[in-house]
Order: C-alpha cells, then structure tokens, then sequence
C-alpha cells in the first residue's frame, strides 16, 4: 500500500473532529465512503480509482474502521449520489420507479435506480452504469486517465466543460453565469 493513501485518511478524520463540532463522535453510527471506480464496494476495496493516481487495492473500508472505530462501508460515488437523490432529492417521488443520476467533475460518473433497486452492477460490486470511458468520438481526444482515444470523460468532464464556457464568455463579453 502506499504510504500517502493512510495520510490523507488520517487527517480528514482530524479535520472532521475539529470542523464538525455540531457532530459528536457518538452521534455516528458510521462512515460512509463514496469514491469513483473502479472499486468493489462489497469488500471495501478500492481497486485503482482513475483519479488516485497510485492507489491501487487500498482497504479503505477497514483504514476507515481502524481510525474511527466505526463500521464503513464504500460506494461507488455517482452510485452513492443516487442513492442520495432517490432518497431525499430529486428522485425522491412514489411516482417513480427508474432514475439516473449524472455527475460530470473531475470525470464522469452514473449511477441507476432500476425498478426501485440500486443497480450496483456485475456481482453488485458498485461499477455498474458508468459511462465515463465509453468511446463516444472515435478519433478524438486521448483520455489521461484510461490512455484510450475518445472516452466520454476525454471529451466531457468539468474542465473540458469549463473551457469552452470561458472562452464563449470572454468572446461575448457575458457575465459568469
Ligand atoms: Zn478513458
């Protein structure tokens, strides 16, 4: 395991202790983890996030159990965010039975719910949905993080939002919108 993986984990434990005071520690009864692929949500195990460079089969699961003495469990992230949505936000409605849920950052993640179920994928491991690296412009831009030409997230994630944005706001003089 790479030594900065248990660093970072140790000090968002600090900053929580410190920044939450509304939040006691026996007010939790867990943690939960949310984080992009790949991953296998059912053993806890982060198998090589795309946006960790160097985090490679990393136990966040138990890292997170050791430092607060709590059960975690891990989720992939645009999984977690719909089950968020569907829960207490948007999807949240007896009228509906499907949602899909997008989240364009640092890449591009999905998450299902099908027929009232969160869909979690193959062996419902928490991979299940996810776009980002799916070829969308044969020939296009080569993605950092799969090495592959044309993925989703080459072509779409925030930044390569952002940019276009920029340059049409400075060209039409339009204030941040
Ligand atoms: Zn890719």
């Amino acid at each position: 395991m790479p030594r900065s993986v248990s660093v970072p984990v140790a000090s968002s434990a600090s900053s929580l202790s410190r920044t939450e005071e509304s939040v006691r520690a026996t007010d939790l009864s867990g943690t939960g983890i949310g984080c992009g692929g790949p991953l296998d949500s059912a053993s806890g195990l982060l198998i090589a996030p795309t946006h960790l460079p160097g985090w490679v089969d990393i136990p966040v699961t138990r890292l997170a159990e050791e430092r607060f003495g709590l059960p975690a469990v891990l989720e992939n992230d645009g999984t977690a965010g719909t089950a968020g949505e569907w829960r207490f936000g948007a999807g949240r409605s007896a009228e509906y039975r499907h949602l899909l849920y997008l989240t364009i950052s640092t890449g591009v993640g999905c998450g299902l719910v099908l027929d009232g179920r969160t869909f979690r994928g193959v062996a419902r491991r928490g991979n299940g949905g996810e776009p980002g690296h799916v070829t969308v412009r044969p020939g296009g831009r080569r993605c950092v993080r799969c090495s592959r030409v044309g993925c989703l997230e080459a072509h779409a994630r925030l930044r390569h939002v952002h940019r276009p944005a920029r340059r049409r706001r400075r060209r039409t003089g339009l204030p941040p919108g």
